[in-house]
């Protein structure tokens, strides 16, 4: 698992610094392979998806060779969908923090043209955009591509599938024949060779090598968490699972001090391990693990490389790995020396596809959990204090207690009970045994994706588009509950169901497949929407423009205009965000039996 770091590889002085300031500590594999290759100034074909680090993988070569006197465009990026294109366009200022002058755009539909058109007049480096925009600008010449000296396609699958590709290979033949070409992809579809072989040239190509390996003696499980609820998971986590000693994953040494501190403050004793510890306090670290005054370490892959501690009974992958030797590498820091093991997975919506990927390496199901409940923390807890009070009975000095209280109940006429009760309230202030816990949901209720259908952004037409061919309709959740909403545009204003579900997914941030029936009519269209949509996104998607029209959005009965189904007739699908998992089963079985002892110096401890 030796891997280059990134002076090695080439990446200039300013990029280092920054990734030494976000906290990267070494290269992922999919870097450490294309780094070399785009500095070279190679066409590259690379077969990564989101989780591995693919961005960093071109956005630091082609940073590296950025003229910073060039006010062109110099790095044009595809993506897919406005999220990527903003969490990518991110990515390369974080990246170029340190690079004066540096402007990197993300440009895609249902954003306002005019402040596009004024920030590409001043000036930008990096463009990342969705191609029905960027084609858009490049027939109104807002764009000029004449310098252009390398192009990315992110996610070339995707945007194969949500019916761009297209555009992109309008995109690509407008490029100048000596532009640099990546392209990205997780999987390689023939329409994707085909682009390859007609603009990629000769083609360097990386991809990460999947070796199949077992692990034997691990149970693995996963839990699909919103990034933003990864902590409060984690903690109730920690309050119910049964464990010995346990390693937390994250990415970045900045996280590995971050996420300790943050359990610290939360009581419970944990301790960052990551590259920048010096050997003896690293050494102190793990001493401190192994004889049980520490149980939680947070950190880096490489900080725990080789760590052998019998007493590790979790492995809790806060941030997935980057890929699936990385993956095995982990768990294998738990199940020592014959013993049980149990490896936890964090997936985030985006990450289902390398939840695959790591299963297939394993040769064994990755098993979903449950959220622990409100209830199991509260039993936990009362379990624990339970077990506190009975091991505290024979302490040596009772006796002068007991006498207190038998007085205090006697003279002031006062169940013994009540004393006890009131002192139990006292002593779980800190750790309340009822907690009010915050909800937390998961991502997405349904088992597996399908694909996404195209999501085109609400453009304003600039000359003829091909008709795109329609993805096939899917209906995951055929129970649930629509609305109906009118829609003041329709044929005679050149709208297309696509416009409609551009705008609404792009401007409500509503995923495309919440989106159900559209019809469209002369002058109005009409969709469907789940149920209880709130009133500010209401409001918003009122003002909200298709082809160019104000959407004027207003509630409709359900059973108003089915008359006349339009092209773009779909049925209903999912909801704003999808119910708790019901069919999850729980990753505990059976009442926890954490054994007192190994409780004390514990948890909170309090
Ligand atoms: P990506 O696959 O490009 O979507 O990246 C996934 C995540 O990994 C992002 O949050 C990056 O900031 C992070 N990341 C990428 N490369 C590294 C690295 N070498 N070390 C730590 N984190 C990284």
């Amino acid at each position: 698992m030796s891997a280059p770091d990134f002076a090695s590889l080439g990446v200039t002085a300013r990029l280092l610094d920054a990734l030494q300031s976000l906290g990267y500590e070494q290269p992922t594999p999919i870097q450490a392979q294309s780094i070399p290759l785009l500095l070279e100034g190679k066409n590259l074909l690379g077969t990564a998806q989101t989780g591995t680090g693919k961005t960093a993988a071109f956005a630091l070569p082609l940073l590296s060779r950025l003229d910073p006197a060039q006010r062109t465009p110099q790095i044009l990026v595809l993506t897919p969908t406005r999220e990527l294109a903003i969490q990518v366009a991110e990515a390369f200022q974080g990246y170029a923090r340190f690079m004066k002058d540096f402007h990197v755009l993300p440009i895609y539909g249902g954003q306002d043209m005019l402040s596009q058109l004024k920030a590409l007049k001043r000036g930008i480096q990096v463009v990342v955009g969705t191609p029905g925009r960027i084609l858009d600008h490049l027939r109104r010449r807002s764009l000029n591509l004449s310098e252009l000296r390398a192009v990315v396609l992110d996610e070339a699958d995707e945007m194969l599938r949500m019916g761009f590709i297209d555009d992109v290979e309008t995109i690509l033949a407008e490029t100048p024949a000596t532009t640099q070409r990546a392209l990205f992809s997780a999987t390689m579809p023939p329409a994707i060779r085909r682009i390859v072989g007609n603009y990629l040239g000769d083609a360097s190509e990386v991809k990460i090598e999947n070796k199949t390996r077992t692990v034997e003696r691990i149970n693995q499980v996963y839990l699909m968490v919103n990034s933003r609820h990864k902590l409060d998971a984690l903690t109730r986590i920690l309050e119910v699972e049964n464990f010995d000693g346990m390693i937390i994953f994250v990415r970045t040494k900045s996280a590995t001090v971050e996420l300790a501190e943050r359990l610290e403050a939360r009581g419970f004793a944990a301790s960052a391990l990551n590259g920048d510890l010096n050997q003896q306090l690293r050494e102190r670290t793990i001493d401190r693990l192994k004889k049980g005054t520490l149980d939680i370490l947070v950190a880096t892959d490489v900080a725990a490389r080789g760590l052998d501690v019998d007493r590790i009974s979790h492995v809790i992958n806060y941030d997935i790995p980057y890929d699936n030797e990385s993956y095995v590498h982990r768990i294998g820091r738990t199940g020592r020396a014959g013993r049980e093991g149990k490896a936890i997975l964090f997936v985030t919506d985006k990450e289902r596809r390398l939840l695959r990927s790591i299963e297939s390496t394993t040769r064994q199901p990755i098993t979903p959990m449950s959220l622990p409940t409100g209830q199991q923390v509260s039993d936990q807890r009362i379990q624990d204090f339970q077990q506190r009070i009975v091991k505290n009975l024979n302490a040596e000095g009772l006796e002068k207690f007991r006498d207190l209280l038998r007085a205090m109940a006697r003279e002031q006429d006062i169940d013994i009970a009540d004393i006890a009760a009131s002192l139990a309230m006292q002593a779980q202030l800190e750790r309340p045994l009822f907690p009010k816990l915050a909800e937390i949901r998961s991502p997405v209720a349904a088992p597996e994706r399908k694909p996404r259908p195209p999501v085109r952004e609400p453009e304003v037409a600039v000359g003829k588009r091909e008709p795109r061919k329609r993805p096939p309709a899917h209906s995951d959740f055929p129970e649930l509950k629509m609305e109906r909403f009118r829609i003041e545009a329709g044929r005679n204003q050149g709208v297309q169901p696509k416009d409609i579900v551009g705008a609404i997914a792009n401007e409500a941030d509503i995923e495309s497949q919440y989106i159900g029936r559209i019809s469209l009519h002369d002058d109005y269209s009409t969709v469907d929407l789940p149920e209880g949509m709130p009133r500010d996104l209401f409001e918003h998607l009122k003002k909200v423009r298709v082809c160019q029209h104000p959407m004027n959005l207003r509630r409709i009965d359900i059973t108003e205009n089915v008359g006349i189904p339009g092209e773009g007739d779909k049925p209903p699908r999912r909801k704003f965000t999808g119910p708790e998992a019901s069919n999850r089963k729980s990753a505990r079985s059976g009442p926890r039996k954490r054994k007192a002892e190994s409780n004390a110096g514990k948890h909170p401890r309090r």
